[in-house]
This record gives C-alpha cells, sequence and structure tokens, in this order.
C-alpha cells in the first residue's frame, strides 16, 4: 500500500450496521476534515482526470458532490451533477436501476452533456455499482463519451467491478 493509501484508510471509520443491520458503513468525513488527506485525495482524483483525458465530471449525489468539485476545479473541467430523481429543476434525462428491494431513479440535465465530452463519474463507494452504471448509461444517451468512473474505495466482495464493465466498455474503473 503507499503511503496516499495508507493515510486516506486512516481516515475512513467503519460505522457497522448503518443505514440498516448488516451494512457496514463507510464513513468519509473523518477524511474530508483533515486537510492534507482531503488534499491528497482531490490530487489523485484530479491525476485521473488527466490521464483518462476527461473534460467533464459528473459526481452522484451526494458524496460524489463533495468529493468531485475540488477536483474540477482543480483539473480545469466542468462540474456535472447526477441527482436522484425530482431535484433537478430543467429539461432532465432519467434513467432507472435495480436495488436489491425495488427500484431507484437518477438524472442529470440534459443541456450539461453533449457529443463534446469526455466524462468521468466520481464517487465515494462503488458497492453493487447500480449508481454509476445507471450514470454511465445517462451519459452515453446524452452521447457523450465516457473517460471512466473514479472511486475512494470499492466494495470487491459486492462486484460493483463487473456489473459495471458492459457500460465501462473497456474504459477504466479507478478505485484508489
Ligand atoms: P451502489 O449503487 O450499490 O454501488 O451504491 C453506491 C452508492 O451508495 C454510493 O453513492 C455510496 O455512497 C453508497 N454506498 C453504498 N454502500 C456503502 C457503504 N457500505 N458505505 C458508504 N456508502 C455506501
Amino acid at each position: 500500500m503507499t503511503g496516499i493509501q495508507e493515510l486516506l484508510l486512516s481516515r475512513i471509520r467503519d460505522v457497522a450496521d448503518y443505514p440498516e443491520p448488516g451494512v457496514m458503513f463507510k464513513d468519509i468525513t473523518p477524511l474530508l476534515a483533515d486537510p492534507a488527506a482531503f488534499t491528497a485525495l482531490t490530487d489523485a482524483l484530479a491525476g485521473i482526470v488527466e490521464r483518462t483525458g476527461a473534460t467533464k465530471i459528473v459526481g452522484l449525489e451526494a458524496r460524489g458532490f463533495i468529493l468531485g468539485a475540488p477536483v474540477a476545479v482543480r483539473a480545469g473541467v466542468g462540474f456535472i451533477p447526477v441527482r436522484k430523481a425530482g431535484k433537478l429543476p430543467g429539461a432532465t434525462l432519467r434513467q432507472s436501476y435495480d436495488l436489491e428491494y425495488g427500484s431507484a431513479e437518477i438524472e442529470v440535465h440534459a443541456e450539461d452533456l453533449s457529443t463534446q465530452d469526455r466524462v468521468l463519474v466520481i464517487d465515494d463507494v462503488l458497492a453493487t455499482g447500480g449508481t454509476a452504471e445507471a450514470s454511465l448509461q445517462l451519459i452515453r444517451r446524452a452521447g457523450a463519451q465516457v473517460a471512466g468512473v473514479a472511486v475512494l474505495m470499492e466494495l470487491a466482495f459486492l462486484d460493483g467491478r463487473s456489473r459495471l464493465a458492459p457500460a465501462l466498455d473497456g474504459a477504466p474503473l479507478e478505485a484508489l
């Protein structure tokens, strides 16, 4: 493990049985409160923007907003929020996806994405991959290119990586 990985890992708090029994919640608020760790994370994600040639960042509600926005500023690219359905005021594209029980919907402002864009999706945790997969479907439906997905953490035992593979279509999934 690199020094940066050790620093980041040391600032993630495991909270057992939150928000429901059996879930180990990965709480990133200690990392956000530590400027050295938050800066290291922002720099590492900005490096992925550069390596993938992304021209836009999509941040997934809500922690993807907190992580993605400073990366967009650092890398000099635009930031686009992907929100839970019903929160964006303009004309949207909407994508539904399956959860363990039931389904969920996310949206993006249609005018925010164009065929010129090459988009990196940023979030804190990749779990089942359902949210990230739906965001990639939104990006592709808008005609934009997928530069990749970058997350702080991947819960490998849930194998979101396999679920994402078709939507990534060769683009990288980077878990710091
Ligand atoms: P999924 O769609 O299953 O990959 O879930 C990803 C979304 O749920 C991300 O936006 C995460 O912030 C959140 N999430 C899922 N599992 C966890 C967990 N164990 N700890 C923290 N956040 C989680």
